[in-house]
Parts: C-alpha cells; structure tokens; sequence
C-alpha cells in the first residue's frame, strides 16, 4: 500500500468517526479563555443558538445558573492544568429551557504545558435527569403537598454542618381538631386543606430555614441563628395568622388554628451527633405542642425543662408498662364498698396496682392512659377480670360470702367487638355466676360512646351488673341513664369533698334523685366520720373510701369479713 492510500484511507476514517461523533455528540472547541472557535450542528440543535451566535461567543453563554462559583473553578482548575475534565452539567438553551449534558473537555497543550485550546465532549442526558429528578421528588417529597419530608430533612441536617455555639429553633406544629375536620368534611377536604396549609406555610418561608411535613397534619419548621424570643414571636404570630385565615374548599368556609410548640437549642459540644441533637430537639417541640393542645389550642407553648422531666418519665412508662403483664409486676388491691346501714362489707372494687423495679409503685391514673393508647388495656384488663373472678369464686367457695365485686372497664376496653364474650367465657370458665359481677363504666365513657346501649343490654342479659363511676363528672342527666340497664352510681369523690365546704345540695339531689330511678347509690372517697354519717342520714345506700379502709390485698379483705362476721355472731 503506497502512501497515498494509506492517507486517504486514513482520512476515510477520522470523515467517518467524526460525522459518528456529530451524530451523538455536542462538539465545540474554545480557545483557552472559554471563548467558542467552532461548535457542531448537535451544539446549535440543543442549545437553539444559530452557529454565528455561538461562535465567539464565551461558553458560558449556555450558562443555566444552576451550579455554584465553585463548580465551575474546579472545572477550570482541572483544565487549566492540563487535565481532562469530566462531569454533568446544566445549561440553558436559547429559549430557556434547560438540558443536561455529559460532558468531557479535553485540553490541548502548548509546548510549555499551557492549554491553548479545550475540546468538549458532550452528551444529552436530560432524560436520565428528569428520571433522577422524579425518583428523588418521590423519596425526598410528600405527594400531597411536596414539601420536604423526613428523608429531606436527614439530608438538610446533613448538610447543614452546625458550628459549636450556633442554635437552631424548632416549631412544631399541628392543625387543631384536624380530625374532626376530616370527619365532618370528608378526607379529599382534609387533604385539600393540607395542600393550603403547605402553600401558606411557603408564603412565610422567607422567613424559615427548613420547612417539612412531618406526616399527616403535622408541619415543623426550622430556623437557624433566631435565638432571640421576641424575633420567633414574630415568625410564629405570622404562622397563626395564616392558620386563622379561614379556607374556602368546594365552596364551603372551614376555620382552623394551629398549635405550636417551641423549642430552641444552642449546639455546645461538637462531640454530639447533629442529626440526634436536632431529633432531640424535636421532640422537645413536639412535647411543647403537646402542652399547647392541652391548653385547648390556637395557642403556642415554648418547651420547658419541667415538660422534659415530664416526658422522659412518660417515654420510661412506655417502655416498661409494655412487659409489665408478662413479668407479672401487675396485683389487684381490693377496696371495700360499705353497707352504710349497717358498716358490713357488701362488695369489693377491684384496684390495678404496677410494682416496677425502676419506677416502684405506679398509680393507674398514670399508666392506664398509656395501657389504653398502646392496646394493651385488653390483655391487662381481661386478666384483672379473670383473677377477680377467680378470686370471688375462691371466696365464696371458702365462705366469705362477698356479694359483689366490681371491676373497672375502660372505654378501649368496653368498645372492642370480643368484649362481652370475654367476659362471658371467663364467667364459664371460673365457674363464678354473673350476678356476682359489676362493671363500672364511668360517666364520660357513657357518654363518649356513639351506642353503649347495645353493650350495656348485652352484659344484663349475662346477668352482670352496671355501675356508673365517677358520677358527676360527665354532666349527664339522669333521664338519659333511666334509658340504660344501670344498677349503681357512684357519686364522684369531688362531691364528697365538697361536703365539707357546705357543698351538700348536689350530693342530697343526686342521692335523691338516684334513688328515685331505684338505683343503688354510693359515695366515694369518704374520709371522715362526718361526711359518713351525713350520708347515712340521707339514706345513700353505700360508701368507699379511706375512713373504713384503703384499698388492700385479698387475703385482708378475707380477715375483714371474718372479724365481721365474729362480730355479729358475738352480738
Ligand atoms: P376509680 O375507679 O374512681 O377508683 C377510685 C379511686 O379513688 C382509687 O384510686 C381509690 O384508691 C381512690 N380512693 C377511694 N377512696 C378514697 C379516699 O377516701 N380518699 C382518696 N384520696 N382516694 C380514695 P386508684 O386505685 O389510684 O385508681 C384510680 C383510678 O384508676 C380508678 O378510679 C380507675 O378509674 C382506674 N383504675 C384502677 N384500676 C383499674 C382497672 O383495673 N382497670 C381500669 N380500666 N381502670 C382502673
Ligand atoms: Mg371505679
Ligand atoms: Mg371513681
């Protein structure tokens, strides 16, 4: 082969390779300040400038804005020093629109090593990037409203590197009875006001470092380096007032608040993990809004460290109440209900009781809300129906002839659909007969439950009694009790309380109107020989309460009943 040929075979091949590399690729080359010597037909096709506009023009005219100072003085190091530089970039075509680029720039050198002119290489990867684009908005984003989410948030905190001294303020917040809401207007008008919610939020969010839905009805905001109260107030006042603003969905005008709960932390160790010291954080304004709920919303409430204490005692709960029935740490107390005739024992209340090696002796009214919200009060509360049973039946079975015990029932527990065939299969299964057996129900649940008439009739016909607890309280009226199988009321202890502040008016119309409806009626709580022999002398049937006994074991309650007994048979 002579030399010609072998040239033109050559040139065959660099015609072929670069009418190839203009089919796939944008081609341009830049002297060494960046500015455009030639550019292929692919370059003018993406990025709409004509051929005359893009030559002489710097590179930089594709520039979209979207990468930092930073990036590009990286790119220009690399180059600038004789070394090819690859990465993905965003530009900006003539009309606006944006593409992606896979792009190569490979530096020609001069004899002293200095690059005198740039070939770049480019590919579209627009597609691939919308991709990217979409799989991140979906992992990083709530489909509702795209706000951030938690993922978004681990990112930022990431991001964010806190310096030691620096503070970041969390707000909490979370729509007032956006249940409710949801209830009355349906869920599309609950996720429509959510949807608002977040647009509003964004209106303020000049104002906000950070913003992220947190899940259903609740936002939290974060603010960098507002240490200062009076400046948060002012962001927070804003956030109420786009709240108050009412919404207008389908035509119908829906009022919300919002509660806020406030916390605001100072980094001061930089051995601390940022993304705990910021979960830790928002714990603290979720506790604080927890606070503000409670103050019946549309309010805010800063954290405190009692709120703390607070809720690292509830967090201690939590953990260990879940263990507590299999470790057997629960007991039953029994207290006695007095025949006020006659001071005899007519019947016992049955008394949960928790001995927690950390936490020592718990009161229920502190661990049953916490058993009820966890599930457990079913498990807990068929066990202290099935030892009460058995305890009855052992009673009775040796002679103590106890004629009632009562057992309290939680509205978690009286709600569930196996209710009343618990009870019934553990009536069977201890052998102890029903009439025994008395529920107490207190008022509020009563009234609290949509049809508790079906229950309640379904617990008389196995022959259980029904006591109303803690009645009073519940502001129900007696006309609308007459209609349920009810057996007994138990007049709440604040009345009894009251007895001694000359509160004898409503104590003597319940008794009196309770005996009417032929209840039988018993006051709670009676500390004192007055307020017992008060009660006596307006004929209430029964007492409880620490002037006769506080609550005890049922081995007690057996040698209670014998120095009862031997006391009559001495008479
Ligand atoms: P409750 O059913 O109204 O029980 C009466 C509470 O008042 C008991 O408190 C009892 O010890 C207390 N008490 C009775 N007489 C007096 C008195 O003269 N003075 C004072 N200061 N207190 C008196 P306890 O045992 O702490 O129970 C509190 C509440 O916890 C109960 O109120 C009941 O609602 C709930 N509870 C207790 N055991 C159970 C249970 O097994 N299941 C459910 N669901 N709730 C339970
Ligand atoms: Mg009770
Ligand atoms: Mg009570």
């Amino acid at each position: 082969m002579n030399q010609k040929t072998k040239l033109s075979e050559t040139l065959q091949k660099l015609e072929d390779i670069e009418l190839a590399l203009n089919e796939s690729s944008i081609v341009a080359i830049t002297d060494n300040k960046g500015v455009i010597q030639f550019a292929n037909e692919k370059f003018c096709e993406m990025s709409k400038y004509s051929l005359k506009e893009l030559i002489g023009s710097k590179q930089s005219i594709v520039n979209s804005g979207y990468h930092s100072r930073d990036f590009f003085k990286e790119m220009w190091r690399t180059i600038g020093t004789g070394n090819v530089w690859k990465g993905e970039i965003k530009n900006k075509a003539k009309d606006g629109t944006f593409y992606w680029v896979n792009t190569t720039i490979v530096p020609f050198l001069k004899e002293n090593g200095k690059p005198f002119k740039y070939v770049s290489i480019r590919h579209d990867i627009t597609k691939r990037k919308e991709y990217e684009e979409t799989i991140k908005q979906m992992a990083f984003y709530d489909p509702l409203t795209s706000l951030p989410n938690r993922n978004a948030l681990t990112e930022w905190i990431t991001k964010e590197a806190m310096e030691v001294g620096e503070s970041i303020t969390v707000l909490f917040m979370d729509i007032d009875r956006f249940k409710s809401i949801n209830d009355n207007f349906g869920h599309r008008t609950g996720d429509k006001i959510l949807n608002e919610v977040a647009k509003r939020l964004q209106n303020c969010i000049t104002s906000f470092d950070f913003i992220v839905r947190q899940g259903g009805d609740e936002f939290i905001v974060f603010l960098k380096e507002l240490s200062d109260q009076q400046e948060i107030m002012t962001v927070v006042d804003k956030i109420k007032e786009q709240f108050n603003l009412p919404f207008f969905i389908n035509g119908k005008k829906i009022a919300t608040s919002t509660s806020i709960g406030i916390s605001m932390n100072t980094l001061e160790d930089k051995e601390i993990e940022l993304l705990s010291f910021i979960e830790a954080t928002i714990r603290q304004a979720d506790t604080a809004m927890y606070h503000a709920k409670r103050n019946g919303g549309n309010s805010h409430c800063f954290n405190t460290f009692d709120q703390n204490k607070e809720m690292e005692r509830y967090y201690l709960l939590d953990q260990e109440v879940k263990y507590a029935l299999g470790q057997n740490q629960f007991s039953i107390l029994y207290h006695p209900l007095v025949s006020l005739k006659d001071n005899k024992i007519n019947g016992v209340e049955a008394l949960l009781r928790w001995n927690n090696k950390k936490l020592g002796s718990v009161s229920p009214v502190e661990f049953i809300p916490i058993l009820e919200e966890l599930g457990l009060i079913i498990p807990v509360g068929k066990w202290v129906l099935k030892s009460v049973c058995k305890q009855m039946k052992s009673w009775h079975d040796n002679g103590v002839h106890i004629n009632r015990a009562s057992v309290n029932v939680s509205p978690v527990q009286f709600r569930s659909q196996n209710f009343v065939n618990d009870v019934k299969e553990i009536l069977q299964e201890t052998g102890l007969e029903a009439k025994y057996l008395e529920m107490e129900i207190t008022e509020g649940t009563i009234l609290n439950i949509k049809n508790p008439e079906g229950t309640l009739s379904e617990l008389r016909d196995l022959g259980v009694s029904i006591s109303i607890d803690d009645f009073g309280t519940g502001y129900s009226s007696l006309s609308y009790l007459k209609r349920l199988p009810v057996n007994t009321i138990k007049i709440d202890k604040s009345f009894i309380d009251d007895l001694d502040i000359e509160g004898e008016v409503i104590v003597d119309t319940i008794i009196s109107m309770g005996k009417n409806l032929k209840y039988n009626v018993v006051a709670e709580g009676i500390e004192n020989a007055e307020q017992a022999s008060y009660l006596k002398a307006q004929n209430c049937h029964e007492g409880q309460g620490y002037f006769w006994s506080k609550p005890i074991e049922a081995k007690r309650i057996t040698k209670l009943y014998e120095e009862q007994v031997s006391s009559i048979n001495v008479k």
